[in-house]
């Protein structure tokens, strides 16, 4: 795993510990015991490159390349510091305004965090209100009646701190919805064929949003493949979604772009609007 390359496509320092350690790297002390804080001075240190990596062979003359099977000679957790290959400015940069981002972010909304440990998570303090701005959060409705049972998203302002604090009403997102929204909103996203907007955007952009802006590039170039849903997705690409009403969400781009889309309840889906 690339340390900063993780951090960077959304994930955070609590969930790139849990797979380091579910991956069995170890560590300095050859156990794998991965702390967040560990993960955050690692993302802090301008010196380290950030790879970890299953040493299962290494490099025995770095001219040569020539490389040997990994026999215990080396510990199986690597920090390439024996050869100039310091992480590269850009990518450091890029992690610290990334770091900045999401504690502006969460600071803005009022979420408890950006970023949560697993895929059934992903969409946490990113869901916002239209109307006060504050962060959703999910609640279970019927939660003792497993036909009725379901999730719903409401703004936390409105339904933890009262109507003063924000008076929309019957504002709530169905869980099942976000997901299929998403993947409608950034495939309309795609097919606004941006790759020269965005090829453009590059020469002015900090190394946070130029990261961005490559992902997205590559992620329209290879967009056919893009079908099913995926969390990873999510963690890359979207900013924010912004629950306009019931039926209206607008999903905020990490490049920038808006979509909106609106529930179409003929057609079981959502759509953009048609302006
Ligand atoms: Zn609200």
């Amino acid at each position: 795993m690339q340390i900063n390359q993780a951090f960077l496509d959304g994930k955070g320092s609590v969930q790139i510990a849990e797979e380091l350690k579910e991956e069995g790297i170890p560590g300095w002390n050859r156990e794998s015991k991965w702390r967040a804080s560990t993960i955050e001075r690692m993302l802090e240190n301008e010196k380290y490159k950030g790879d970890v990596l299953m040493q299962k062979t290494y490099t025995v003359d770095f001219l040569t390349r020539k490389r040997m099977k990994n026999e215990g000679e080396l510990p199986m957790y690597l920090i390439e510091d024996n050869h100039p290959a310091i992480i590269e400015r850009d990518t450091w940069e890029a992690v610290q305004l990334e770091k900045e981002r999401r504690i502006a972010f969460v600071e803005g909304t009022g979420s408890k965090k950006m970023t949560f440990n697993g895929d059934d998570y992903v969409f946490f303090g990113k869901v916002i209100c239209g109307h006060c701005g504050s962060a959703f959060g999910r609640r279970t409705w019927h939660a003792n009646d497993p036909n009725a049972r379901r999730h719903v998203w409401l703004c936390k302002n409105r339904y933890v701190k009262g109507e003063k604090r924000c008076r929309v009403k019957n504002h709530h997102v169905n869980d099942l919805d976000l997901a299929p929204a998403f993947m409608q909103a950034l495939k309309e996203l795609l097919n606004q064929n941006n790759i020269k907007k965005w090829t453009e955007a590059k020469e002015q952009a900090d190394p946070l949003l130029n990261y961005k802006l490559d992902q997205f590039i590559e992620l329209a170039k290879s967009h056919q493949e893009l079908s099913d849903y995926q969390p990873e997705l999510v963690r890359r690409f979207l900013e924010r979604i912004v629950v306009e009403d019931k039926q209206t969400l607008r999903f905020h781009f990490l490049d920038g772009s808006v979509v909106e889309m609106k529930a179409n309840r003929y057609a079981e889906g959502w759509k953009n609007r048609i302006k």
